[in-house]
């Protein structure tokens, strides 16, 4: 095979690599990103139902502040009731006052207590959830850290491939590093074998005297179809 097209061959090979490092760094990123986005998720759903229990605890204590109140209401009234030097019209009103009061006071601890158990149930939940969600953060961490690793790795090949590829460009002619480039923009092989007369870029048959000029140490065959740069095994 002609020293140049050989040249070309590693140049190609050097180039698909880099092309097979920097799709393998993208991914990386890609992958981290979505990692980075799961976490974040995860937290505000912790968030949210850290905030969901605040609010139920502070209705809870509003409730209770109102049965204090009720409650201090009720003996008030009941005081006044004790000392007896009031009308008969007032007794009255008083004792209607209490029994509405306790009536009320008495719904509100019922409510108090709904509230109590839903708490002490999504505390529950909630300590469940928190322990499951700090292990996946930590898995989700983990994997992180295991892609920076990989990606540092990938760049560091990377750097050695375009070191390669700067030296294996400086052996090739320029004229055939430009013809190399031109068709590098459409395809990722501009050099191909030909295997039975066809050229395996665009599988057209050549014609002999191509075939005869990729066999040859000297010039280079292009193909008349597709003008990829040819060799023979
Ligand atoms: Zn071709």
């Amino acid at each position: 095979m002609n020293q140049k097209v050989k040249k070309l061959l590693e140049l190609q090979e050097i180039d698909n690599s880099i092309r097979t490092k920097e799709r393998r760094i993208d991914n990386i990123m890609k992958k981290r990103k979505n990692l980075k986005e799961e976490i974040e998720e995860i937290k505000e759903k912790e968030k949210e139902r850290e905030d969901r229990l605040k609010e139920l605890k502070e209705k809870s204590q509003r409730k209770n502040e109102r049965v204090d109140e009720l409650q201090g209401k009720i003996e008030e009234y009941q005081e006044r009731l004790d000392e007896g030097i009031i009308s008969f019209k007032e007794t009255e009103a008083l004792e209607e006052k209490i029994e509405h009061s306790t009536e009320r006071m008495e719904k509100l601890e019922d409510e108090a207590i709904d509230i109590m158990m839903e708490i002490d149930r999504r505390e529950e939940e909630r300590k469940e959830q928190e322990s499951e969600s700090q292990s996946s953060i930590d898995d989700k961490t983990g994997k992180i850290e295991e892609l920076k690793n990989e990606k540092k790795e990938t760049r560091g090949e990377l750097n050695e491939l375009q070191d390669s590829k700067k030296e294996v460009r400086k052996e090739i002619p320029e004229r055939l590093i430009s013809q190399y480039d031109r068709l590098r923009k459409t395809t990722n092989e501009p050099v191909v074998q030909i295997k039975n007369g066809v050229c395996q870029g665009c599988q057209m048959s050549v014609s002999k005297n191509t075939v005869k000029q990729a066999r040859s140490s000297q010039g280079i065959a292009t193909c008349e179809n597709c003008s990829r740069i040819l060799y023979l095994r």
